[in-house]
């Protein structure tokens, strides 16, 4: 195999964890996933910013079979059914706030890219993997302070009308 370089156009994986680092993952992407992962959209819903502690959270979502170890293989890791929907996973010892799962597609699981390790947001890749143009729940918004961000906003989800710049 060629020596990885500097030219590389993605990353074969990231990694991450909660706060305590008691959970600890990797994120894989395989040649045959799209890069970067374009299910990325700030939310502004109450119960991420419930979940998070942060005015504005940032979930990319990634096939779950690509993050290892399994998430719920780690004692640590713990899931809140925070609407009949879905579920929020988080670290048992810290309180790291990491995941988002619907019921329905557990295949994909949504993280939150603050949970990526500071050197890979602040890397050669952190960019592509947290650049987004969609803001979700702005519904939400605080007005004159999170309603600001450049790209398309809208109120609630993306199938609550097309959005607005
Ligand atoms: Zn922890
Ligand atoms: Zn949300």
């Amino acid at each position: 195999m060629p020596p990885e370089t500097a030219s590389t156009s993605r990353p074969s994986s990231i990694t991450g964890g909660c706060l305590c680092g008691a959970i600890r993952y990797t994120i894989s992407f395989p040649a045959s996933s799209p890069w970067p992962p374009p299910m990325n959209a700030t939310c502004q819903c109450t119960l991420c910013r419930k979940f998070t502690g942060a005015l504005i959270a940032q979930p990319v979502s990634v096939p779950t079979a690509d993050i290892a170890p399994p998430l719920s293989s780690n004692e640590s890791y713990k899931t809140y059914q925070s609407s009949p929907s879905g579920k929020r996973g988080f670290c048992g010892t810290c309180g790291g706030s990491l995941t988002f799962c619907y019921d329905k597609t557990p295949e994909e699981t949504e993280i939150f890219l603050g949970s990526v390790d500071a050197d890979v947001l602040g890397g050669e890749w952190g960019k592509a993997l947290c650049e987004t143009r969609r803001h979700l729940w702005l519904e939400n918004a605080v007005k004159g302070v999170t309603d600001g961000l450049k790209g398309r906003k809208y109120l609630t989800d993306e199938r609550g009308g097309e959005g607005f710049e």
